[in-house]
């Protein structure tokens, strides 16, 4: 079901590196972003598919990290199976968005500087800073929704998962859409092109999955499919395009890294997913030579949603992140819910008819107990 909002044609032309996108035209545009010291120009390659019918605008970036690109080849997949004819709005995709770090196979940029930290960044400042601004000018400021791509730092794993401001509708409502295999409201980062998202109130979704340098199927599958069912909520594409979510999603509500407490070789004992209950052993921390070893217990019950690849760490190198998830609402629990409210709300009518403002006993009793019967998100 599309929004209100959802449903507001482009009010402008789209015009897109100074490119006007006519409605249902799908065009390949090179926006130059600076030269290298060879003299070489450098140009962040975008596709712009503008429907025919009216509709949100929506960017989809991926490799702001240059060396994060299972979101590359998501952004492949999904405009190979979208079509100008049938869509309604428009769809920016910049799959490389670092265009030096994806070169060098880098996270960064050429001048070691985080291009996710220097959002929104200007016009006259560093690399970084003039990127984040080419961006934001040249495509955000057109779109009403996003989804930026993103996976593990280097040598890290994710499991598939969003990270967004629940707290929103909106951003919830198309978290829920893409139904990843958790969805987590993290706290933003400063600099970052979630934040400045979220700064211009534009709905964004952040997807992590999988690690550096790598396509990995299982991955990109999650992120096309999220991709189109995202795009269906929003009603730009029939829901028939999109295959329907076969997973219950997870909502992590805290999560913690758990640190090497030795240096050694690191033997997982779990994976990617897996739920874990208080004081089970995560992992092995061993000695090369020796037999000792060092186990890695669980601090509580929850999901291991990141995993170190390599097995070598150091003394308080991050090896695991495990999340707290929200407790599911059995359908049980949620009929007892129902009949409850159903209950509080005939002793509030029959005391309004008394002409009584007191709160009936069921409410005062709730009020008391502090802690809510469901966990926060
Ligand atoms: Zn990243």
């Amino acid at each position: 079901m599309a929004s209100g909002s959802s449903k507001r044609p482009p009010a402008k032309p789209l015009r897109v590196g100074g490119a006007l996108v006519k409605r249902g035209q799908r065009r390949r545009l090179e926006i130059p972003v600076a030269r290298l010291p060879t003299g070489t120009a450098l140009s962040l390659p975008v596709t712009v598919l503008r429907g025919r019918e009216p509709g949100p605008t929506v960017w989809l970036s991926a490799a702001v990290h240059g060396d994060e690109i299972n979101g590359t080849e998501i952004i492949r997949q999904v405009v190979r199976q979208l079509n100008v004819r049938t869509l309604r709005g428009a769809l920016i995709c910049a799959p490389i968005v670092n265009v030096y770090g994806f070169i060098e196979r880098s996270r960064y940029l050429p001048d070691r500087r985080d291009l996710n930290r220097y959002f929104p960044g200007s016009a006259t400042g560093s690399l970084a800073s003039r990127l984040a601004h080419l961006f934001l000018q040249e495509i955000v400021a057109h779109c009403s929704h996003g989804i930026d791509f993103h996976t593990g730092a280097l040598h890290r794993s994710n499991l598939p998962h969003i990270r967004a401001d629940l707290a929103n509708a909106e951003v919830r409502r198309l978290a829920e859409a893409f139904a990843p295999p958790l969805v987590f409201d993290s706290p933003r980062i400063k600099g970052s092109l979630r934040a400045e998202a979220y700064r211009r109130k534009i709905p964004i979704l952040l997807f992590e999955g999988g690690q550096p340098l790598e396509f990995a199927d299982d991955v990109v599958k999650v992120g096309v499919e999220g991709t189109l069912r995202f795009l269906a909520a929003l009603d730009m594409i029939e829901p028939q395009v999109a295959t329907r979510a076969k997973r219950r999603t997870m909502e992590a509500i805290a999560a913690r890294w758990l640190r090497a407490g030795r240096s050694g070789i690191l033997h997982p004992e779990t994976s990617l997913g897996e739920r874990v209950t208080k004081g089970q052993i995560l992992a092995w921390i061993s000695d090369p030579f020796s037999g000792r070893r060092r186990s890695m217990k669980a601090p509580f019950d929850g999901v291991v949603f990141a995993q170190a690849v390599t097995p070598l760490v150091y003394q308080g190198d991050a090896v695991l992140r495990l999340a707290r998830v929200a407790r599911r609402r059995s359908v049980k629990a949620k009929k007892t819910a129902r009949k409850k409210k159903v209950a509080k709300k005939a002793v509030k009518t029959g005391a309004k008819r008394a002409g009584t403002t007191s709160k009936p006993v069921a409410a005062r009793k709730k009020a008391v107990r502090k802690k809510p019967s469901s966990p926060p998100s």
